[in-house]
């Protein structure tokens, strides 16, 4: 077996595997990790802004045809929801929301950024997709990322899981990291969510959007997530549900395609997956997280969240186990001068 990968081998990395083939494999992603990223995973904790939204994309429980009780945190409520998160180490923060600019606004985003960057190193945001000049109006304001799923790159899945709303438009979507890059920040994270066409498909679409943008964006850090649909409240079945088995083999043949790029796993996954993948190919975890406007706090009003946490351990508890992988959880590997 060769000893360096690229986008070519792909096909050969995601293709059917014996057990003792991916665990060769999952060794070298163990390797080029180490190489690149040491013994280090770095946390990050989204904070959820509104559940607010105009789209109805038929996964989601914030979607806008759905009676869920909904919530838009003012920006008092979102600082005081950050200082939870600060007091516990947070210190890379993503914030969330449906996708309603009459409730998230850009002006909204710009207030709260500038006050967040006086306690925490990076900001990213996962809103509704920007224009180029709203993401530089929000980079003067100190947002360092952003993080947009094309969910499907099948156009026909596509369209039949986002009916209403701007989200129907799949361009607009799949340009949205271009204009990140085209703004200038800092770091722009990229995936599709897993269980909505066949996953090996999604991963060739996947990399080749990923190894073009790290090519015209070579100023942004890109980063590749993983969002798989394990359960949600409301009745919605992935129609290509994907094993852990096979998120497993797309993590290490990511990380073999692309040994530099930072590989996200978030509290989607349950802990013992996420603890048997630390050094394995992911960098960068979210810990601690709670998928409620309002919920860090226990004085904010109650609402629903976007999905169901699979792994609920305190971040505390989820850096010991990074420690006891004997690895080093980061909570600022970064600083604006
Ligand atoms: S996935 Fe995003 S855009 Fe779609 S309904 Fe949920 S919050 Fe809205």
């Amino acid at each position: 077996m060769k000893g360096k990968f690229t986008l070519k081998d792909l096909p050969y990395l995601l293709a059917e595997k014996s057990d003792n083939e991916l665990y060769t494999l999952a060794e070298k992603a163990r390797r080029e990790t180490l190489r690149f990223f040491g013994r280090t995973i770095k946390l990050y904790a989204p904070l959820y802004l509104s559940s607010y939204c105009r789209n109805s994309c038929a996964y989601c429980n914030f979607n806008a045809t759905l009676d869920t009780r909904r919530n838009r945190l003012n920006i008092k409520e979102a600082l005081h929801e950050a200082n939870v998160l600060n007091r516990q180490g947070i210190k890379h923060i993503l914030l969330v929301s449906g996708e309603d600019p009459d409730h998230i606004s850009v002006d909204y985003l710009q207030g709260l950024i500038a006050k967040l960057k006086e306690k925490f190193a990076s900001v990213s945001i996962e809103v509704q997709p920007l224009e180029t000049e709203e993401y530089k109006t929000l980079a003067r304001a100190g947002l360092d990322g952003l993080t947009v799923y094309q969910e499907t790159y099948n156009r026909k899945v596509y369209e039949q899981v986002h009916r209403h709303g701007q989200k129907k438009d799949y361009d607009w979507r799949f340009y949205t990291p271009d204009r990140g890059g085209q703004a200038g920040l800092r770091e722009i994270s990229i995936g599709f969510l897993l269980g909505l066409a066949d996953w090996r498909q999604e991963a060739l679409a996947l990399a080749e959007h990923a190894d073009f943008l790290i090519k015209k964006y070579w100023r942004s850090q890109i980063s590749i997530s993983f969002p798989r649909i394990t359960r949600i409240s409301h009745s919605y079945s992935p129609p290509y549900p994907v094993k852990e088995r096979d998120l497993i083999q797309l993590i290490i043949a990511l990380r073999l395609t692309f040994p530099h790029v930072d590989l996200t796993l978030s509290t989607r996954e349950r802990p013992e997956l996420r603890d048997k993948l630390i050094g394995v190919g992911i960098t960068r975890m979210s810990a601690g997280s709670c998928t409620v406007p309002g919920g860090y706090s226990e004085t904010l009003k109650a609402s629903e969240g976007q999905f169901d946490i699979e792994d609920t351990r305190s971040i505390e508890k989820v850096s010991a186990s990074i420690d006891k992988a004997g690895y080093e959880p980061v909570f600022k590997d970064w600083e604006a001068i």
